[in-house]
């Protein structure tokens, strides 16, 4: 528990020393709807961390700004290069690929032909490692990737019949989400960059910080053409990692809501409201979720503080990214 705790103290004086840096105002995607005008788009929104279930559904239900990118093939995917190829000096960076062994390989997104891709993460070694094991997921990823929005992805890694009781709906043929998670909408700040361009920039600052500091790092992408299935970014953190943190950077046309919040697996969703009882247990959360809340406090308590955003607390949710999860966690 100390361990985690000083892990935990590392990302927040990292993250919220670079969020402090764009703290005026930094939106990174705006998800439109009909009634929205240009205006609307144009006067400065604030920021809005909300769970990715909610997101999920503004996302299908409203269109983006922006026009989307030309579609692109699986394969020209998979000859895109990391943007980050190397390191500094006396930091070694190796890819993870999933275990083809893992428990949840049957439940994890499949491609056309019905393979699940060969998942990767990239695990950074400074030299003087402290042996503390940090996993960054930057949300989202490739918004061309033309597979994206194929629901080929079980929401709850267990058997249907397993869920007996747990309030769902998420069986069946329902039981399938995007694998993916594209977010292509533009922020309203300048209109210059989507939540996962954000996101990994984010991700890429605080993994030097916590390099220099001697934490091990992984990270779920490392540029703009890589894409994880939520389930696999938590797969993979749990067989490269202590902790996991997922960054996202949601927004709202809604001025009232904006702030930092955190999220933690619980059974009461946060957004919803609603109550699935027996999800922590069914899904084998139960372990780690008081790690997970102790991460989530110090990390919306803390970034708040530093940039003076409110503090929209944190709280529960059952988000599939957590559904797969072996390791305290927590999305900020
Ligand atoms: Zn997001």
């Amino acid at each position: 528990m100390k361990q985690i705790i000083l892990i935990a103290l590392g990302i927040l004086i990292t993250a919220a020393l670079f969020l402090f840096a764009f703290s005026n105002f930094y939106v990174a995607a705006i998800y439109s709807n009909t009634e929205q005008t240009t205006e609307t788009v144009q006067n400065k929104q604030p920021i809005e961390i909300m769970p990715e279930k909610q997101s999920e559904e503004i996302a299908q239900e409203k269109q983006p700004i922006e026009i989307m990118p030309e579609k692109q093939s699986a394969e020209t995917m998979q000859e895109k290069q990391p943007a980050e190829l190397h390191q500094a000096s006396g930091i070694s960076v190796k890819e993870h690929t999933l275990s083809s062994s893992s428990k949840h390989m049957q439940y994890l997104w499949r491609d056309a032909s019905g393979k699940v891709p060969q998942y990767k993460v990239y695990v950074y070694t400074p030299e003087n490692c402290n042996g503390h094991r940090v996993f960054i997921d930057a949300g989202h990823g490739n918004n061309s990737f033309a597979e994206a929005s194929e629901y080929r992805e079980k929401i709850y890694p267990v058997p249907d019949d397993r869920l007996t009781g747990m309030n769902t709906d998420m069986v069946g043929s329902n039981a399938m989400g995007i694998g993916v998670e594209p977010r292509e909408f533009l922020n309203i700040h300048n209109h210059m960059e989507n939540e996962p361009q954000f996101a990994l920039k984010i991700a890429l600052n605080v993994k030097d910080k916590l390099l220099s500091q001697g934490y091990c790092v992984i990270l779920s992408r490392n540029s703009d053409n890589q894409n994880l299935s939520n389930g696999a970014r938590s797969v993979l953190a749990g067989e490269t990692s202590d902790i996991m943190v997922s960054i996202h950077s949601n927004a709202s046309v809604n001025k009232t809501s904006y702030g930092t919040l955190a999220l933690y697996p619980g059974d009461k969703d946060y957004l919803s409201g609603e109550i699935h009882p027996g999800y922590t247990k069914i899904m084998g959360l139960t372990k780690n979720i008081k790690s997970s809340k102790q991460l989530a406090d110090i990390m919306s308590t803390g970034i708040s503080a530093k940039t003076g955003l409110k503090n929209l607390g944190s709280h529960t949710a059952v988000l599939r990214i957590f559904s797969y999860s072996s390791i305290p966690t927590f999305l900020i």
